[in-house]
């Protein structure tokens, strides 16, 4: 029953198609970016800025470019939603 494809111009599918390129348009591979986000992840990674190696579905992959400390893990990358950074320009 459902025709949704890649040409589908209903509005559930324009909403999606809108709000994928605006997360990808707000960060791309290669940017280098800032944590913002004051949810719960505030107290181990606000401030801290990696670089982009990866963006997917409003998700980003970053590396970090300083130490982060998250419980008594050291990670080097970690995935969070687009919104949570900051991109650095
Ligand atoms: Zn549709």
């Amino acid at each position: 029953m459902s025709t949704h494809d890649v040409y589908c111009l209903c509005d559930e599918c324009m909403a999606a198609k809108a709000d994928k390129d605006k997360a990808n348009s707000s960060v791309k591979v290669g940017d280098v970016v800032m944590f913002v986000d004051e949810g719960r992840y505030s107290k181990w990674f606000w401030g801290k800025v990696a670089k982009v190696v990866a963006v997917n579905a409003g998700f980003c992959q970053v590396r970090w470019l300083q130490k982060v400390q998250y419980h008594d893990l050291y990670p080097t990358v970690s995935n969070f939603n687009v919104d949570r950074f900051e991109v650095l320009r």
